[in-house]
């Protein structure tokens, strides 16, 4: 082994930060120019002797310049951004000084504090507990367990010991759920094809007279209608699902019922389009990530449900003596070892976590909730400020409800036959040409250029250009083509 002990940690966090600092300064251009640099200076075989902190030049001098865009202001693609600088410090202080979540320390504590400070955050009940995991796909992978673990239980199923005893079940999201529902009811055994995809009203949200229809069907053939997803804030558009109906169909199917609030449940926040959360307390899980909106490092979502014994039945593991062994009598409890704390691992999929209710209480406590609605607002303010410009430009459309910071929009003009294939070129050019970084998507079969403003580097000027730049690029493919 190398010195690694005995070298500075503060010493090596300076050589990486200053490093991170010049990346972010944005001067090196697009990693992708140099890849025949960068990737020659990374090759090689497994090293016989180690280099030991010479590697830190190496992580400085070739790696961090060499990384990703999505820290840029423009960046809009993706509902994931670079992070903010308190959260990183913040994840850092869990990786060195709790490496796990669990044990009785300042990290498991804040654990706790900060699942209850974000589902307060995000207006949900005070009897609603939390568990943290890595995304927002387990996070619905969890509750998706929670409510098979649920569903079959009302017909006689322990799920989690028998599995889904040949029972035919069924989901229901809109076409506009996200995909990990899909996965997760795959990986629960579910099956991917008992997921119905149900239509869309005109704004993007799930039409609840064919969810109805649907879950009518459905019983009437003998199939236990298991979960209702509605999503609050869809990936492509933002649009959120009517969660109060949505809550009384699958009360009345007998359903358990999940809100996917991945990105859009700090929307909340926003007076302008809070009533659109309606029926959020009707809810029995509901999740959100933290990496999205609030600004954490990847790789932290919360799963929220009444009562964790559900979670419990539905993922405890079996005990396992290395662990069981070591704790201390619950009666005599003196050290920090002596035990686990709440027992996190038995309500999910993962035993060995980081500490992540660090990074989220750092969040909050940082911002407070009046810093983060103002944070959400402003991001709402430049969704608005993008569909105001294109509304008023004769040259751009506007396709969608501008709910949340997600804007969809696209470049039009007389005698272009496909404008999906025009705006694909605008959104290929924007990217490869310029600091504005949205995506893609479509939106009743039509391909729209789509900004999700979720990163707190931008500015109205960056929104702005944005739109002048979609113009420009238009303008000239069309008086070109
Ligand atoms: C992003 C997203 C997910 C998946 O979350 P990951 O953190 O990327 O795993 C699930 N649902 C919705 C609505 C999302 O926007």
């Amino acid at each position: 082994m190398t010195n690694d002990v005995r070298a500075s940690l503060s010493d090596a966090v300076a050589r990486v930060s200053d490093a991170l600092e010049d990346f972010l300064r944005y001067d090196r251009g697009d990693a992708y120019e140099r890849r025949d640099q960068w990737r020659h200076s990374l090759a090689g075989p497994l090293p016989e002797c180690g280099i030991a902190d010479g590697v830190l030049d190496e992580l400085a001098d070739i790696v961090i310049p060499n990384g990703t865009r999505m820290s840029e202001a423009g960046f809009w693609g993706w509902i994931t951004v670079g992070p903010g600088t308190i959260p990183v410090a913040a994840s850092l202080a869990a990786t060195v000084a709790s490496p796990q979540r669990a044990t009785l320390t300042a990290f498991n504590h804040l654990e706790e504090l900060s699942l209850d400070w974000l589902g307060e955050l995000c207006g949900l009940a005070p009897n609603m507990k939390g568990v943290y995991s890595s995304g927002g796909s387990v996070a619905n992978l969890v509750a998706l367990g929670a409510a098979r673990q649920w569903a079959l239980a009302q017909v006689g199923i322990d799920a989690s010991a028998e599995g889904v005893g040949g029972r035919a079940v069924a989901i229901y999201c809109s076409r506009e759920a996200h995909h990990t529902i899909l996965r997760a009811a795959g990986v629960l055994g579910l099956g991917r094809h008992c997921v119905r995809s149900i239509g869309t009203d005109g704004h993007q949200r799930i039409d609840i007279d064919q969810l109805d229809e649907a879950m009518r069907a459905d019983r009437e053939a003998g199939i236990l209608p298991l979960c209702v997803v509605a999503t609050a804030g869809t990936t492509n558009t933002g649009a959120i699902d009517p969660l109060r109906a949505c809550a009384e169909l699958a009360r009345r199917y007998g359903a358990w019922f999940h809100v996917d609030g991945a990105y859009g449940l700090p929307g909340i926040l926003d007076e302008r389009v809070s009533a659109l959360y309606d029926g959020l307390e009707l809810a029995d899980s509901v999740i959100v990530d933290p990496h999205k909106w609030l600004g954490a490092p990847v790789g932290i979502a919360a799963t929220f449900v009444r009562d964790r014994s559900i979670l419990h039945r539905a993922f405890t593991q079996e005990p396992a003596d290395y662990l069981e062994g070591s704790f201390a009598d619950p009666d005599d409890v003196r050290v920090s070892l002596d035990s686990l704390g709440i027992p996190y691992s038995d309500f999910g999929v993962e035993l060995s976590s980081p500490a992540r209710g660090a990074v989220v209480w750092a969040i909050l406590r940082e911002a407070g909730r009046e810093g983060v609605r103002a944070r959400i607002v402003h991001d709402n303010d430049l969704a608005r400020r993008v569909a105001q410009l294109a509304r008023a430009h004769q040259r751009l459309e506007v396709l969608t409800d501008t709910t949340l910071s997600i804007c969809c929009f696209r470049y039009v003009t007389e005698g272009v036959a496909d404008l999906d294939e025009l705006n694909a070129r605008i959104l290929r050019r924007l990217i490869q040409e310029t600091p504005f970084l949205p995506s893609g998507t479509l939106v009743d079969g039509h391909f729209v250029i789509r900004p999700c403003f979720i990163n707190f580097r931008s500015e109205l000027s960056h929104a702005e250009g944005l739109v002048a730049a979609v113009l420009r690029i238009g303008d000239e493919l069309v008086s070109t083509s």
